[in-house]
């Protein structure tokens, strides 16, 4: 696996530049996002330091998994929302600017200023086909 370059989630781990923690256990660590999309926009971190999810150990996704809900009760119940999005970006062309496992969780509220730009194409039966069997035997000959 290529070295990874480290991240300022690397300095935040390390304790060498601050954040406003929420969260934190053996394996994870939640804290606010400095620049919010709306009031209670928190991180959720592995503390495993890899950059994209698929790279992730299955001890270290499912510390995650595990989490993921209680931390979304928890910025609800704090802020008032009842809508969030939770949003997890992997590379440069998905708009990941942090090189290190990230989770969203935005809270929503009527009139906020967060947009998601979603032009649905469509599936043909053919096309369906193909890719659904190329996932399926990729998913399969994982170890
Ligand atoms: P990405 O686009 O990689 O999914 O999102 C990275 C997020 O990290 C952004 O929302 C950005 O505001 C947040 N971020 C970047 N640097 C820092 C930092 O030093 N502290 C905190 N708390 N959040 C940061």
């Amino acid at each position: 696996m290529p070295e990874r370059e480290p991240t300022i989630f690397d300095r935040i781990l390390d304790g060498t530049i601050p954040c406003y923690r929420v969260y934190e256990d053996d394996h994870v660590l939640a804290f606010l996002d400095i620049g919010p999309l709306s009031l209670g926009h928190t991180l959720v971190i592995p503390k495993e330091r890899v950059a994209q999810l698929h790279e992730l150990s299955d001890d270290a996704a499912a510390a995650l998994g595990r989490v993921l809900p209680r931390l979304c009760r928890a910025v609800m119940h704090a802020t008032g929302a009842t809508a969030y999005n939770v949003l997890q970006n992997n590379g440069s062309a998905a708009h990941q600017a942090v090189r290190h496992v990230h989770f969203h969780i935005i809270p929503r509220f009527e009139g906020s200023g967060f947009q998601i730009s979603w032009e649905p194409g469509s599936l043909d039966e053919a096309t369906a086909h193909e890719i659904a069997g190329k996932i399926r035997r990729a998913v399969s000959h994982e170890p």
